[in-house]
């Protein structure tokens, strides 16, 4: 502190270049210019005070878990297998959970072998390592416009440019797959793979027909473009449907990225990746390097839950109070939102993508709902191109339907004040 109590200027420290705060940021990597701020963090601190309401987070509602049955667990497995929980262990993860993933994939179709499983720390960590063993700087990642924020900064990360491809209320449209592909070739630009979220879509809310998964994994593999399949949601059907995931159709061109985070307990950072063997191979490798092995504790954590605990009706518990929440949401938004708004209807997940009417900039606009005591997630930050610009995404897995209700009624007076200003 200088002596009126203020910061010290950063100016380079001239006898000891190597401290001086400036210098670091001139040796940063180029890689790390595409590292920037999610707009979305930036957000969570403001909408984290009390009186707002935030549709903006996608945290999931953990209130209904069976917290002291797990304590009992947690306690028992480090009483009882200590000395495995909190050792090191195999880069691919712990065996038996490696099995449990593979019977959960089995709802959605897939037959999978647990030895290409790889426990990753929450599919965050598995969309890192795939761009990573993929992704040159330049190469092209094709994902649907909107896409999952935390998908756009890892691509970002690796230098990887971003083409979206269009959605429709049926998911990601076929021939806009095929028009993004004649594109990039015709430009000499190299694929590297389509990212793509087919089920209950962040920050979509839609769905991929199951009549256009064939379609899309067939334009793939006539181009030789390996599919990225990130499932999060895909247990989270509100009429408990599952839909056959595309990494069943085509194993040897699919990698497919699952989680606990959304059907069990995020905080554990426990997700996965089941790739075709070479692949995972590699993967391996670059898991090695990023974190030798994935927390030992956790993922027995995780399975001891799955084997002693009722998971799937676990599951429902949580599908029947986040479909309470989009049902409160989707009224909400049909008896107050002004004229010329749209959105989409969600059957599972957590999220509302919703269109103003032209003329709004939701990012401009969000200082002035704040002020009115509601976040949201503005569309922009979705789009690696600025597009999204009259969008938001509205999630309603966290706050209670009164609170989802009282949030949603505040954000339509936000919106028609801003329309006729
Ligand atoms: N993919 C999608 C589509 C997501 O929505 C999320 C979390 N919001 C993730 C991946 C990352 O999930 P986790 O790392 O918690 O498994």
């Amino acid at each position: 502190m200088s002596e009126n109590g203020s910061q010290p200027a950063r100016t380079p420290d001239k006898q000891n270049p190597a401290r001086s705060l400036d210098a670091h940021v001139d040796r940063y990597a180029q890689r790390t210019a595409g590292m920037t701020a999610s707009e979305i963090r930036a957000l969570f601190a403001v909408a984290s005070r009390p009186e707002v309401v935030s549709l903006a987070g996608g945290m999931p509602n953990l209130a209904a878990l069976p917290l002291d049955s797990l304590a009992a667990e947690v306690s028992h497995l480090v009483a009882q297998d200590g000395q495995v929980a909190l050792q090191y262990g195999s880069a691919h993860g712990v065996p038996q959970l490696r099995e449990q993933i593979c019977e959960i994939m089995a709802l959605e179709g897939i037959s999978a072998h647990p030895d290409d499983v790889m426990v990753t720390v929450g599919s965050q960590m598995a969309l890192d390592m795939v761009t990573r063993i993929f992704c040159d700087p330049g190469d092209v990642v094709l994902a649907e416009g909107p896409s999952y924020v935390g998908a756009l900064g890892s691509f970002a990360a690796y230098q990887a440019d971003v083409v979206h491809v269009a959605m429709d209320d049926d998911g990601l449209q076929p021939e806009a797959l095929r028009q993004a592909i004649a594109e990039v070739t015709a430009r000499g630009g190299r694929i590297k793979f389509l990212y793509t979220i087919p089920n209950f879509h962040n920050p979509g809310g839609v769905t991929l027909a199951v009549q256009r998964r064939a379609e899309v994994l067939e334009i793939c593999a006539q181009h030789g473009i390996l599919v990225l399949e990130d499932n999060p949601y895909g247990l989270l059907g509100f009429d408990g449907q599952t839909y056959p995931a595309l990494r069943s159709t085509d194993p040897d061109n699919v990698v497919y990225l699952g989680s606990f985070s959304k059907t069990f307990a995020s905080g554990l950072r426990v997700g996965w990746v089941l790739a075709p063997h070479a692949v995972r191979e590699k993967l391996v490798l670059a898991a090695e390097s990023a974190t030798l092995c994935p927390p030992t504790l956790n993922q027995m954590i995780v399975s001891r839950y799955l084997s002693t605990h009722d998971w799937k009706g676990q599951i429902k518990v949580f599908r029947e109070q986040y479909r309470e929440r989009r049902d409160a949401m989707l009224g909400a938004l049909e008896q107050h939102m002004p004229e010329g708004c749209s959105w989409t209807c969600p059957d599972g997940g957590f999220y509302v993508w919703l269109t103003a009417p032209e003329g709004v900039d939701t990012k401009a606009m969000l200082p002035r709902a704040v002020t009115q005591r509601v976040a949201y997630a503005s569309g922009t930050g979705f789009y690696r191109d600025q597009l999204g610009s009259r969008q938001m995404r509205l999630s309603y897995c966290y706050p209670t339907p009164e609170r989802i209700r009282e949030g949603v009624r505040r954000l339509a007076n936000t919106l028609t004040e801003e329309m006729e200003l």
